[in-house]
């Protein structure tokens, strides 16, 4: 459902994203780990259009998102780490200028409805977006992301200041959406989560893949049976980092 070859972003002398593949299949929740700076955010904004790579391919259900941007983007939704919505709309407007970006306002009134009430925006359906403290405009980022019917969904630290009960909601839709078919995306840093929502996890270091499996496949990279996937999270990106720090201590620049 996404698929992701050789994908490269560059700011500056800074490679963000260095040469990563990776895919998501129909049915899949794959959690997209990494230490800070290592490139998790910049990859789902390329993903979802924001930014434009430097190199590599990202198809969407079929679609390139190079050559049929529409296409693939309309499969798409995305929770961004940081929303930055329109504070002079209302929460309810806020949800319907989404919608209607997808289908006419008809189509999408009873998941408003039903997104108002799951993610606790009722009361402040008609309340300015600018009027709302940071948890709510999270909550707000995810009603708009699951308004349409996407099929790909890209998710960036998506619990971040999110209340217990909307955390639980939006761990339950995703698994719903997982069970439907949908190919989903998810950064974060919470590994307990990651271990308990997540099919599969890519850890990335650097701009690049580090390591790639289900828990057990990590843990028998990492030789660490029974371990968590916290632990066997530190034994990688450790072991990657004194690599990388050898490398370093070798080359040219420092004989
Ligand atoms: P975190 O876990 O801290 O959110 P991340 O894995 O999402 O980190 P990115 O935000 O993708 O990492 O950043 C990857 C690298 O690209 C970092 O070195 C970062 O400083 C750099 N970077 C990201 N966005 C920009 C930008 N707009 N301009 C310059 N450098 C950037």
């Amino acid at each position: 459902m996404l698929e992701v070859a050789n994908l490269y972003k560059f700011f500056r002398h800074v490679r963000a994203v260095n040469g990563l593949s990776l895919h998501v299949q129909a049915g899949e929740i794959v959690g997209l780990l990494g230490p800070n700076g290592a490139g998790k955010t910049t990859t789902l904004r390329c993903i979802c259009g924001i930014l434009r790579p430097d190199a590599g391919q990202i198809a969407v259900g079929g679609y390139d998102l190079a050559t049929q941007e529409q296409q693939a983007k309309r499969l798409m939704a995305f929770i961004p780490e940081m929303p930055n919505p329109y504070d002079l709309l209302t929460v309810r407007e806020h949800i319907q200028f989404v919608a209607m970006c997808y289908g006419t306002l008809r189509t999408f009134h009873e998941r408003i409805q039903e997104l108002l009430d799951r993610f606790d925006l009722r009361d402040k359906e008609n309340e300015l977006v600018a009027t709302l403290s940071k948890g709510m405009k999270q909550k707000l980022a995810v009603a708009c992301a699951f308004v349409h019917d996407a099929r790909v969904y890209l998710c960036d630290e998506p619990l971040l200041g999110i209340d217990p009960r909307g955390q639980h909601e939006l761990k339950t839709e995703l698994q719903r959406l997982r069970d439907e078919g949908c190919a989903i995306l998810v950064s974060t840093h919470q590994l307990d989560t990651a271990e308990r929502l997540c099919d599969r996890v890519i850890i990335m270091q650097a701009g690049r893949k580090l390591a790639e499996g289900t828990l057990e496949e990590l843990r028998a990279q990492s030789q660490m049976a029974d371990s968590t996937l916290e632990q066997v999270f530190l034994r990688l990106t450790e072991e990657a980092e004194n690599a990388a720090a050898v490398v370093s201590d070798v080359s040219p620049a420092n004989q």
